[in-house]
């Protein structure tokens, strides 16, 4: 059955799947939907005989109904290839009493490759499909690691440029010479004066400039995004949790149709949002645990209902997840909402307006399967040691967050369903606040030396990702102004 998108603010505006891709947000602010989710059309059983590439098109091929099954398996073939250090794509790995989903194996050791390797496949297959000339421009903002991770997935594809803008005090020191170090005529990073809010208010702005499409279009280029409010980026997400359960059934640690939970360190809300509509698709989820850090409007939106973005924003050690505007979050609100774009939008003008709005009770019930807490730095720290000191195993410090929440979790319920905590980065990516939270003494030590130390006492090999920029040359040393955003646009593509 074909599915199709609308705009959470306008339900008659619908698009094709390749069609959402290619615009990436509605003309009207609104993010693409699809009008229904599509149940799994073969059996768990039979997913737990598939390998990662395999379950990734069986769940694709539900939600990109306009694609063929050559254009879905070509994506698919050369998005999860050797860029990714093991070939099972996305290990399971069982520690401290969950099942940690590592999403860290592709070239940017942060879960964003899982989606960011197949997207500019799945857009150019849209350019194609949609009879499309333009140059098509990726306009990214990023809390750090979507950064990196579309400027790998992009750089040297023909018919694309990708500019990046990135908080310029707000990332970590790998995450910034990870970005700055970028080859690629076709790419673009920008430092802006201001936080990943500000750089995601500032796209946001540029892409719903009319005047600007249309001297663009002259111009013979287009934008289109590659932040995680693309249905290109959430689809592909959506796989990794089928893979987990059909990986969880094939190993014998579940029986087949058994509930399992799922804990999302979550910024965006793209992540467990996919999580989410895994559920809905029929996968035997119970449970969506949402993790913040100190930033935690969302676990106050759980309790109270209440989403206020109108609060001091904190640095944490999980950059990657400071955020006060979860965007994604919008799809789940139209959802609840029953599916009324009306509604949805004005909840989302009074966020724009006054920083905050509230659900209806209605709405609120229909949160039930997701349960919100946070973990304090402390907290994030504490649980990296502990890990590291029960079995040896070292995480990051986002899916530690992840980890806190999730022993918050079982004490506050005693649920004993076994969990799969989605791994959204390797600790390699956030060495020094790991080593850190593992022993004081580690915060003598430079960068590099503590990434060969992290080797030593994890028994973990140094990612490519991170040996390749240890002499890489900065190749981007460009700031801006929040409001320069758009002029720096222009001045890179020459318009
Ligand atoms: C982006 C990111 C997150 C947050 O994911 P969302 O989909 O934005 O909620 C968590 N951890 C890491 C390491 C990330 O890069």
């Amino acid at each position: 059955m074909e599915v199709l998108y609308s705009s959470t603010r306008n339900k008659n505006l619908t698009v094709k799947a390749s069609e959402a891709i290619l615009k990436g947000l509605s003309d009207d602010g609104g993010l693409f939907v699809p009008n229904q989710i599509p149940a799994l059309d073969k059996s768990l059983k039979e997913l737990s005989a598939m390998n990662y590439k395999e379950v990734a098109y069986e769940v694709m091929k539900l939600f990109l109904t306009d694609f063929t099954e050559t254009e879905l398996k070509t994506c698919i073939e050369r998005a999860y290839d050797e860029k990714f250090d093991t070939e099972v794509i996305a290990p399971l790995v069982e520690a401290a009493g969950a099942y940690y989903l590592e999403l860290f194996h592709g070239s940017t050791i942060a879960f964003k490759d899982m989606a960011l390797s197949i997207l500019p496949h799945l857009l150019i297959t849209s350019a194609k499909k949609n009879n499309i000339k333009n140059e098509i421009v990726i306009l990214t903002a990023t809390s750090g690691d979507t950064g990196k991770a579309a400027l790998a997935g992009f750089a040297g594809v023909e018919g694309t440029k990708i500019i990046v803008f990135y908080p310029k005090n707000g990332v970590s020191p790998i995450q910034e010479k990870q970005m700055v170090t970028q080859k690629g005529a076709n790419t673009f990073v920008v430092g802006i004066h201001g936080n990943f809010d500000d750089a995601q208010t500032g796209v946001k702005k540029i892409f719903s400039d009319k005047d600007m499409a249309k001297e663009m279009d002259e111009k013979g280029f287009q934008f289109s995004s590659a932040n995680s409010i693309n249905i290109g980026r959430l689809v592909p997400q959506i796989c990794y949790y089928v893979y987990a359960y059909s990986k969880l059934l094939a190993e014998g640690k579940i029986t087949e149709g058994e509930k399992i939970n799922v804990v999302v360190p979550t910024g965006n809300f793209g992540n467990i949002l996919a999580a989410f509509y895994a559920k809905n698709m029929g996968l035997p989820i119970d449970k969506l645990i949402c993790a913040s850090n100190d930033n935690k409007v969302l676990y106050d939106f759980f309790q109270t209902g209440v989403y206020d973005r109108n609060r001091e924003f904190v640095l944490t050690t999980s950059p990657s997840m400071d955020i006060l505007i979860s965007s994604n979050l919008e799809r789940l609100i139209y959802r609840i909402a029953g599916n009324d774009a009306d509604k949805n939008k004005e909840l989302m003008s009074a966020l724009s307006g006054q920083g905050k709005y509230e659900i209806t009770a209605d709405m609120k019930a229909l949160l039930a399967d997701f349960y919100g807490n946070y973990a304090s730095e402390a907290e994030t720290a504490a649980i990296i040691k502990k890990i590291y000191e029960d079995c040896g195993y070292v995480i990051d410090t986002h899916t530690a967050v992840a980890a806190a929440v999730y022993d918050k979790y079982v004490k506050d319920s005693k649920d004993q369903t076994k969990t799969v905590i989605a791994s959204t980065a390797s600790p390699f990516k956030f060495t020094r606040s790991v080593m850190n939270a593992i022993d004081a003494k580690y915060d003598q030590m430079g960068d590099f030396e503590l990434v060969d130390e992290l080797s030593k006492i994890a028994n973990v090999e140094v990612p490519n990702a991170i040996e390749e920029i240890r002499t890489a040359p900065v190749v981007h040393d460009n700031q801006c102004d929040v409001d320069q955003m758009q002029n720096v646009v222009r001045g890179f593509l020459g318009i």
